[in-house]
């Protein structure tokens, strides 16, 4: 990596914020506070990035983070409400004005265990939560200035909190309550397991966490790319639940090690908690889709996360040579997995998305990074089918033309295939990304839980299933969603239990 560039456009940031400080310093030298026009007059602070041209080619984070003047005067904007929306589009409802006043203060222990109270996994929200349409949706700045984009950024605050905390050492464990002899079950150890994990050990019950992989985390392990959340930060907030007393039992496939009520039945958990995920992929049905080189998101991502395919030496899996690469969906997992696979060392990637830039799915800013970075985006194309060669290796994709027509049920307008508009491209890896659904093995060695046709568990408003003593949230309810509505969904969940067990 090249540091002098990617230091340079950070080092400029944070000077300029330094400057503008010794502006509002010198207005609270004459002896007054900032009025909200002043705080609305104050720049709002960019993330310093690295270098899109070195980027594409390495693994690490893309977002750097601010420096502390960053952040300083990044708080100082925040008008403070006292209402405060933004507590309100926070699924787990960190006090955003308190731990904003406190960076303020120049007090970031004191603001880290604010976010603590409510949110243990700060590191992470910080970096991946669609803030845009949570917390800074409804932040009253961003509306008064007409635009998202110039809401306060709290996650990014809320990154440089943690981040600030982790790199001094002093990480705050909650209190935990005196033991309350009673024990708990989660399966699942993703961002629904962990934090319901912390609220009933936080109670005082004996917590063992059962996940079906190597490696705790969920999809922010083997899904989020290393460039977006390093797995070190995963690992370090995860392991808090180690330090808090919670156990670990991984390896271990809830339905197949062990039935889901045995857990109850005969190992002696008062309650169980499912946040399984929704690990399913969905393929397009289409001819060739079971040749070589045709992946699903979920595997190649889980190869290159999980299993490091993109380290040549200490991989745990063969990096699979590519050249050309299509990406079929227009999500966050298509551009994870198209930006994934530059890093691998594609020549040429291509995401083909039936409809246009308007209508995707994903985040504005994961497509903004896509394209810098150099990868390809054909609108308005999807396949029909994949070609091989006689040893049943993908060669090329046949494509089909779209023209959008009247909206549909989801609001967007729908894609119309172009007649006779095929032609043959030519693509020796597909990687398809068009969505999860949920395992089914869970519902099908538990006859008792209720499921939907989805597949999702059904539960009640406090995330009970159909099963006595059995709750269930994140993504194995809601479908694929985002982390922290599966952590939101989780402290639901951990609440009803700490209210049985009482
Ligand atoms: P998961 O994270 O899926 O965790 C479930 C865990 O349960 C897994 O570890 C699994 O191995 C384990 N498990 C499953 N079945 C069993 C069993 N029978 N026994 C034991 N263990 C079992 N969200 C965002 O907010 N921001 C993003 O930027 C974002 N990017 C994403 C990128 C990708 C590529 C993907 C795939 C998803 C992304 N999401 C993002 C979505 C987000 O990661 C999920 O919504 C979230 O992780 C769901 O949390 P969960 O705890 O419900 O499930
Ligand atoms: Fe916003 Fe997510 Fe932090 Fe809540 S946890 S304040 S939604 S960044």
């Amino acid at each position: 990596m090249n540091d002098t560039l990617h230091e340079a456009g950070k080092e400029a940031l944070e000077h300029a914020a330094h400057e503008e400080l010794r502006r509002v310093a010198a207005i609270r030298a004459e002896g007054r506070e900032l009025s909200p026009r002043d705080r609305m007059a104050l720049p709002t602070q960019a993330m310093p990035c690295q270098d899109s041209a070195l980027r594409s080619r390495n693994m690490f984070e893309v977002a750097e983070g601010y420096g502390e003047s960053q952040a300083r005067l990044e708080a100082e904007r925040c008008l403070d409400c006292k209402n405060a929306p933004c507590v309100k589009g926070c699924p787990v409802w960190v006090d955003i004005p308190l731990f904003i006043k406190k960076i303020r203060e120049g007090d970031f222990q004191g603001s880290a265990r604010v976010i603590k109270r409510t949110n243990l996994l700060p590191s992470i929200c910080g970096r991946v939560c669609p803030q845009e349409s949570q917390c800074q949706a409804e932040c009253t700045l961003g509306k008064s200035l007409k635009s998202v984009d110039q809401a306060v950024q709290i996650g990014r605050l809320e990154r440089w909190v943690a981040d600030r905390e982790r790199a001094c050492g002093a990480c705050d464990l909650p209190d935990i309550g005196a033991s309350s002899g009673k024990k708990v079950a989660v399966v699942g150890s993703g961002p629904a397991g962990l934090t319901t994990a912390i609220d009933l050990r936080r109670a005082g019950h004996e917590v063992v966490v059962f996940e079906a992989f190597q490696k705790t985390g969920g999809v922010m392990v083997y899904g989020i790319p290393e460039f977006r959340l390093p797995k070190s930060l995963v690992a370090m907030e995860s392991g808090l639940l180690s330090e808090m007393g919670v156990r670990y039992e991984l390896n271990f496939l809830v339905g197949r090690t062990r039935k889901l009520g045995a857990l109850i039945r005969e190992d002696g958990f008062d309650a169980v908690f499912v946040g399984a995920g929704a690990g399913l992929p969905k393929f397009m049905d289409m001819p060739g889709e079971n040749l070589v080189g045709v992946f699903s998101a979920n595997e190649y991502l889980t190869r290159a996360n999980l299993m490091k395919a993109y380290d040549r030496e200490r991989a745990a899996t063969p990096i699979y040579p590519s050249r050309r690469v299509a990406v079929l969906g227009g999500g966050n997992v298509a551009m994870d997995s198209a930006r994934m696979a530059l890093r691998l060392g594609a020549e040429e990637v291509r995401v083909l998305y039936r409809r246009t830039r308007e209508e995707m799915p994903a985040r504005a800013e994961e497509v903004g990074h896509a394209m810098e970075e150099g990868v390809i985006f054909d609108f308005l194309a999807s396949p029909t089918k994949v070609l091989g060669n006689d040893k049943g290796i993908a060669e090329a994709l046949e494509i089909l033309s779209y023209t959008l027509g009247e909206p549909d049920t989801s609001g967007r307008r729908s894609p119309v295939p172009i007649k006779g508009s095929e032609r043959v491209v030519p693509f020796d890896t597909i990687i398809v990304a068009i969505g999860n659904e949920s395992n089914p093995l869970l519902a099908k060695t538990t006859p008792d839980l209720k499921v939907d046709k989805r597949g999702h568990i059904l539960v009640d408003d406090k995330q009970k299933t159909s099963m006595d003593r059995v709750y269930a949230g994140g993504d194995i309810v809601l479908g694929a969603a985002t982390v922290i509505l599966a952590m939101g969904e989780g402290r639901r969940a951990a609440a009803a239990i700490n209210e049985l067990l009482a």
